[in-house]
């Protein structure tokens, strides 16, 4: 199923969740915390294998943050606990959709693990990752099934292919980024600013 709604996303998330905690879905809206529904680590887990089973993706364990922080380096993206304006910068752009107003002024890290943990912030993040599935075969047409472990099979011709994992599609990402748009800017030899 590659291509989903984000409302049909919403819905089967939100069964999975209500689900999960023994509540009502009618509950849980976009903006609501999964933390306010009551979920604990324990939850989390098992409503992480729970999407990855009925989506059939691959999330990663990690925040694009925490990513990208692997990938640039302390210092760059967030000191003291704060983000950085480049942080700033690279979050706004994996996350346009994300509310401007919400990176305005001082942001920290704690803040950012918040909004991982709002209900809109998953259904997104599923609903991308659900691009990468494919819904058809490769070789051949027929519709693919999941198989063991992160591998879909074509119930037809028996084609198998492996999932490519949440962590890995951000780990690539993250790299171009930091290859097109944030090298080429940090090693500017004098800014326009600097000239003034
Ligand atoms: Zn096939």
């Amino acid at each position: 199923m590659p291509n989903m709604t984000e409302s049909e996303v919403f819905d089967q998330f939100a069964q999975i969740v209500a689900k999960s905690l023994r509540i009502d879905a009618a509950q849980i809206s976009p903006d609501t915390h999964l933390t306010d529904l009551g979920a604990e680590s324990l939850d989390l887990i098992e409503i992480t294998m729970e999407t990855e089973t009925q989506f059939h993706i691959f999330l990663p364990d990690k925040s694009i943050l925490e990513t990208a922080v692997e990938v640039f380096g302390p210092g760059i993206l967030e000191k003291d606990g704060y983000l950085t304006e480049e942080g700033k910068r690279l979050l706004l752009r994996r996350m346009p959709e994300a509310d401007a107003r919400a990176f305005a002024g001082a942001v920290s890290v704690k803040d950012l693990q918040s909004y991982f943990l709002k209900v809109v912030t998953w259904v997104r993040m599923i609903q991308g990752l659900v691009q990468y599935t494919p819904g058809q075969c490769a070789a051949c047409g027929g519709p693919m099934a999941p198989s063991m472990g992160f591998r879909m099979k074509c119930s037809e011709c028996g084609h198998e292919i492996t999932l490519r994992s949440g962590e890995e599609i951000n780990r690539e990402w993250v790299r171009e980024y930091y290859d097109k748009e944030y090298r080429p800017q940090a090693e500017a030899p004098v800014s326009a600013a600097a000239v003034q």
